[in-house]
């Protein structure tokens, strides 16, 4: 094996910064490092995928997915939304990730520049590297939102495409419905895409959610169930734009992934076609931890704004971060630092309050003890 040849732009990727905490984590050990809800799937989701697997649901489906599921998206588009999609419209994927890939995989080539935020999911600037394009982060603003106006001035002549994350990972960040308008008319004036990532769009707790799909066909649209209905290893996204992007990744996700998991998607039917009674329980649950963690975490000296959305805390603790997270880890408090983010993260730490309040408020306790010795 010594000595073999491996694609250069695979072989320079870093392990994720987050799978590297969560390795390390010992037993016992607070895991504030993590980004899926600590509830379990809602149970009319669970026995409609027993019922799946008793009915023998279990070979390939259509690849874009089963028009049962992709006729409930549309109609989960219309009324959360306001959009008006068709189900030739939807691919169905497995998870977001899946969605991000065939997105970019189908926009960009060597050459290429995709914008994406700075802060920003670990995956934008990883996957468009595995695409042999090019990841041009923008740095975010001090509110830790992207500015449309900043983004402008990013754009050059290999730009193909721009990601936004609203509400964002890592920060929590929440942009305006003014700054959703505004992306789309970046995507109409410069004829390039934007891709939204909107698998948080469900845990608001400041503002409101906007797709910006409202505005312009430019906008390819990524979401999933993974985070809204705790079901992140189901394995279950979808991808929704204008005919002329789906032909494209269609032609992708039918290689790399043939169909989503047939069970998921029964299980995801049941899911976006039920109520939001579940999710807004979770929604007020997050709140109040939010509220918690982040009191707490300015109350220690890390310098926390709120958080509108998502289910993260962004705070600044300055030069010594990796100093302060490696203490905290050896202290049983898994975070994350912020530059496995981006350049533009260093300084800050993210804490993601999906654990259980008693897990938050022994890990305040610990960071006390930690940062104040
Ligand atoms: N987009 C963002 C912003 C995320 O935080 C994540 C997961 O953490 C994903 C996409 C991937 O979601 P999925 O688990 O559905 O692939």
């Amino acid at each position: 094996m010594a000595g073999k040849r491996f694609a250069r732009r695979v072989k320079d990727i870093d392990i994720s910064g987050i799978r590297k905490m969560f390795e390390s984590a010992g037993p016992g050990a607070i895991n504030l490092g993590l980004g899926q809800p600590d509830f379990d799937t809602p149970s009319h989701i669970k026995e409609a995928a027993i019922c799946a697997i008793r009915e023998g649901f279990t070979g390939y489906t259509p690849g874009p997915g089963i028009l049962e599921l992709r006729t409930a998206l549309c109609e989960k588009f219309k009324n959360e939304n306001g959009l008006e999609f068709s189900p030739s419209e939807i691919i169905v994927t497995s998870g977001a990730s899946e969605a991000l890939e065939i997105a970019l995989a189908c926009l960009v080539e060597p050459g290429d520049e995709v914008l994406i935020p700075d802060p920003g999911f670990v995956s934008y600037k990883t996957l468009t590297t595995i695409m042999g394009a090019k990841a041009v982060p923008v740095p975010l603003e001090e509110d830790l939102t992207l500015s449309p106006q900043k983004l402008t001035e990013y754009i050059g002549p290999a730009t193909r495409a721009f990601i936004v994350n609203s509400p964002a990972n890592p920060t929590g960040a929440v942009q305006s419905p003014e700054d959703m308008k505004a992306f789309s008319q970046i995507a109409d004036d410069h004829n390039i895409t934007m891709i939204c990532d909107e698998v948080y769009e469900h845990f608001i707790y400041e503002g409101r959610h906007v797709s910006p799909a409202l505005y312009s066909d430019n906008v390819i649209t990524v979401n999933a169930v993974s985070k809204t209905y705790a079901m992140t290893g189901w394995r279950l996204g979808y991808v929704a734009a204008r005919d002329e992007y789906i032909q494209q990744m269609l032609k992708i996700h039918q290689y790399v992934q043939a169909c989503a998991n047939s069970i998921a998607q029964k299980a995801a039917v049941a899911a976006v076609g039920g109520s939001l009674e579940p999710v807004i329980t979770m929604r007020e649950e997050f709140r109040k931890r939010r509220n918690v963690l982040v009191e707490g975490l300015n109350s220690i000296g890390l310098d926390c704004a709120l958080p509108g959305g998502a289910f993260y805390a962004f705070p600044y603790a300055g030069d010594d971060y990796p100093d302060i997270v490696s203490e905290l880890i050896s202290s049983g408090v898994i975070v994350v630092p912020g530059s496995a983010f981006g350049s533009n993260g260093s300084g800050h730490i993210r804490i993601s309050y999906a654990a259980s309040m008693d897990d938050i408020k022994q890990a305040l306790d610990i960071m006390e003890k930690t940062i104040r010795c």
